[in-house]
C-alpha cells in the first residue's frame, strides 16, 4: 500500500525540502529555547483501514504486539464516507463487514480490545476529502469546493469533485456532525484530522461572495496568479513570516523579496481563520467528553499555508490539538533534527504536544525508497526525536511496522 492509498487524500502543494531553510529561523531569543515535555516520551502510530477489517482473534494479537513495542497510540485510518469502496452502514451501523463475525462491530471492537492493552485510538479522518459520491454533493452541489484549473494550477483538477468546501459553515457543519457520530457511538479516545487543510484555494460562489463583502475579488486575484504558482506560494510565504514577524515567533526577512499582495494576504488569513474556527470547534466538542484532538501535518511552514491554509505553527501555539503529528517521513537524519528544532521554536510557548513523524519504508522504488529501510534506521529516527525532547514520535504506519522494528523501537 502506498502513501496515496493509505491516506486517499492526495494533493496539497508538492514541494519538498525545508521551507524555513533561507528564512532566518530561529527569530527570537525566547523562541529559541525548545519546550521540555512534563510527559514521558511516547510512541504512536497511524493505522491502515486493514487493522480495523482483522478478526477479533487477529485485532487481539496485533494489539498486544504493538502494545509490547510502547505505541500507546494508534490512529487507525477510517473510511472516506460513501466513497465507492465503502459500504456507508460502516461508518454508523458498524456491523457486518468482517467475514465470519457478522455481530462484530469493527470500531467498537477495536476500541475495547486496544484499551485491554492501554492503547488509545484516535479516530483518523480526512475531514473535507469527503469523496465525489458523498449524497450532500447531489443535495448541495454549490459545496463542492471550486479549485483554480488554468495555467500552473491544472494539478489541482485531480482533486477537484473530491473535496468540499471548508470555508462554507454548511460543508464545516456536515464534517462536524459525521465526527459527532464517531464521537457519541464509539467514544474513541480521541479524533484525529488527518493532514488537515482545504486541498487548495477555492473559488466557489460561497468564497467569492464572501470575499467580496470584504471587497476582495477573488477570483481576479486568482488570475494574477495562474500561470505563476511559484509566486503565490512565494508571496503567499512571505505574507505569514511577516504577519508572524510581528509576533515574534519569527525574525521578518528573506533572501529573494517580492512585492506584497495585500489582497492576497487577506484571503489567506480568512481562509486559516475559517478552518481554525472549525478545528476550535472540534477540539471543545471532544474535551467536553473526555476526549482529544490530534491531527497530522506536513513538516513545511509556512509555504503549505497559502494553498491549503494549514496553519499548524497557529494551532499549536493556541493549543487547540492535543497532538501535531508532523509527516517528516523523507528526512535524513540531520535534515530530521533541523525540522524539529526549527518547529519547537516555532511551537514555544504553545500547549499541544508535538510529536515527529517517522515512516518504516518497504520497497526498493516509490517513495517508500526514502523512508527507514531497516529497523536501525528506524529506531535511529526514534532516537533523534526522544534526544530532542519532543513529546513522542508518530510511525507510519503500524501496518509497515515487522517484528525486528518493533523489538527496535521497544526500550525507547
Ligand atoms: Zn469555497
Amino acid at each position: 500500500m502506498n502513501r496515496r492509498d493509505f491516506l486517499r487524500t492526495a494533493g496539497g502543494a508538492a514541494l519538498t525540502g525545508s521551507l524555513l531553510a533561507g528564512m532566518n529561523l530561529p527569530a527570537t531569543a525566547s523562541a529559541t529555547k525548545p519546550k521540555t515535555s512534563p510527559q514521558p516520551f511516547r510512541k504512536g502510530a497511524w493505522a491502515p483501514r486493514a487493522l480495523i477489517h482483522r478478526a477479533p482473534d487477529s485485532l487481539r494479537q496485533r494489539m498486544a504486539e504493538l502494545a509490547e513495542a510502547g505505541i500507546s497510540l494508534l490512529a487507525p485510518c477510517i473510511p472516506v464516507p460513501y466513497s465507492p469502496w465503502n459500504d456507508p452502514d460502516y461508518y454508523t451501523g458498524g456491523t457486518g463487514v468482517i467475514e465470519g463475525y457478522p455481530d462484530w462491530n469493527p470500531f467498537q471492537g477495536m476500541i475495547e480490545i486496544a484499551h485491554e492493552f492501554g492503547t488509545e485510538i484516535h479516530l483518523m479522518t480526512s475531514c473535507f476529502n469527503i469523496g465525489r459520491e458523498a449524497p450532500i454533493f447531489q443535495d448541495h452541489p454549490e459545496m463542492v469546493a471550486q479549485f483554480p484549473s488554468a495555467g500552473d494550477w491544472s494539478w489541482a483538477a485531480r482533486k477537484q469533485g473530491n473535496y468540499a468546501c471548508g470555508m462554507q459553515l454548511r460543508a464545516q457543519k456536515y464534517v462536524f456532525d459525521r465526527l459527532r457520530t464517531l464521537v457519541e457511538r464509539y467514544h474513541p479516545d480521541g479524533i484525529h484530522l488527518d493532514y488537515i487543510r482545504t486541498g487548495t484555494q477555492c473559488v466557489c460562489d460561497y468564497c467569492v461572495e464572501q470575499m467580496a463583502r470584504q471587497g476582495l475579488d477573488i477570483r481576479a486575484i486568482q488570475r494574477r496568479y495562474d500561470d505563476q504558482r511559484d509566486l503565490w506560494l512565494h508571496t503567499g510565504t512571505q505574507h505569514m513570516l511577516r504577519k508572524y514577524g510581528v509576533l515574534k515567533p519569527v525574525s521578518w526577512g528573506v533572501q529573494e523579496p517580492v512585492p506584497d499582495d495585500e489582497e492576497l494576504g487577506r484571503w489567506i488569513d480568512w481562509r486559516i481563520d475559517r478552518l481554525t474556527g472549525f478545528i476550535a470547534q472540534m477540539y471543545n466538542y471532544t474535551h467536553k467528553y473526555g476526549m482529544e484532538l490530534s491531527c497530522a501535518v506536513k513538516f513545511f511552514w509556512p509555504a503549505q499555508v497559502p494553498t491549503g491554509a494549514q496553519d499548524w505553527v497557529r494551532w499549536g501555539r493556541e493549543g487547540i490539538f492535543d497532538q501535531m503529528c508532523q509527516m517528516d517521513y523523507d528526512r535524513r537524519p540531520d535534515e530530521l533534527r533541523t525540522v524539529i528544532r526549527e518547529s519547537q521554536e516555532l511551537l514555544a510557548g504553545g500547549t499541544s504536544q508535538y510529536w515527529p513523524g517517522v515512516a518504516r519504508g518497504r520497497g526498493a522504488t516509490g517513495e517508500q525508497k526514502r523512508w527507514c529501510q531497516s529497523p536501525q534506521e528506524l529506531a535511529e529516527r526514534v532516537q533523534i526525536c526522544k534526544d530532542a525532547g519532543t513529546d513522542g514520535v508518530m510511525l507510519f504506519h503500524s501496518g509497515l511496522l515487522d517484528d525486528d522494528d518493533l523489538a527496535a523501537i521497544k526500550d525507547f
